[in-house]
C-alpha cells in the first residue's frame, strides 16, 4: 500500500494504513499475516474474518482521537469486513457503500442498525462527486455551528445555513 501511495504522490495524505502484514521471504515469495494474531489474541468479533476486525481498529482510531465527538468520519468500503465499522459510526457520519458489493447489501439488509447517513456509488465519478457532496454538506454544517456559535448574547439574529 505504502509503495502504491508513494508512487502516486499520496502517501502524505494518509496517517496510518492498516492492513495484514507482509514480507517476501527468502525464496522471494510474499507472505501475508493476519493483522490480529489470532493464535493468541483472537478479537472476538464474530461478523468479521480472524484475520482483521475493522471495527476494532475503527474503535482504537476513535479512542485515540482527542477530537473524537466533534470528528465526522466518512468510511468508504465494499467487503463483508467493512460492515462491523459501519456499526461504530455515529449519526453525524458517513457511509459510503459500493453498489452490487457486499457492503452495501448488508447495510441495507438491517438499515435500522447503521446511524451513520448512506451514500452509494459505483466507480470513480461517482465516488469523487459522493464525496464532494459530503465534503461540501460538512462544511455547511460547520459554518451554521460556527455561525450560532458566534451569535452574541444581545438579541441580535442570526440565520443558519439550512440543507436539505
Ligand atoms: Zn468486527
Amino acid at each position: 500500500m505504502e509503495t502504491i501511495l508513494k508512487q502516486h504522490g499520496l502517501l502524505g495524505c494518509f496517517t496510518e494504513i492498516v492492513t495484514n502484514p507482509a514480507f517476501v521471504d527468502a525464496e522471494g515469495r510474499l507472505n501475508i499475516v493476519p493483522f490480529h494474531d489470532s493464535a493468541s489474541t483472537p478479537h472476538g468479533c464474530n461478523l468479521c474474518p480472524p484475520n482483521m476486525c475493522k471495527g476494532l481498529v475503527l474503535k482504537r482510531i476513535q479512542a485515540a482521537d482527542s477530537e473524537f465527538r466533534k470528528r465526522r468520519y466518512i468510511y468508504l468500503g465494499d467487503g463483508k469486513g467493512d460492515y462491523c465499522p459501519c456499526l461504530r459510526l455515529g449519526a453525524q457520519d458517513f457511509v459510503v457503500p459500493r453498489k452490487s458489493f457486499p457492503l452495501r447489501n448488508l447495510i441495507y439488509n438491517k438499515q435500522a442498525l447503521i446511524k451513520a447517513v448512506i451514500h452509494e456509488w459505483s466507480n470513480g465519478e461517482e465516488l469523487a462527486a459522493v464525496l464532494l457532496d459530503i465534503i461540501d454538506r460538512i462544511l455547511i454544517d460547520e459554518n451554521s455551528r460556527t455561525e450560532v456559535m458566534a451569535s452574541p448574547d444581545n438579541g441580535c439574529k442570526t440565520t443558519p445555513v439550512s440543507y436539505p
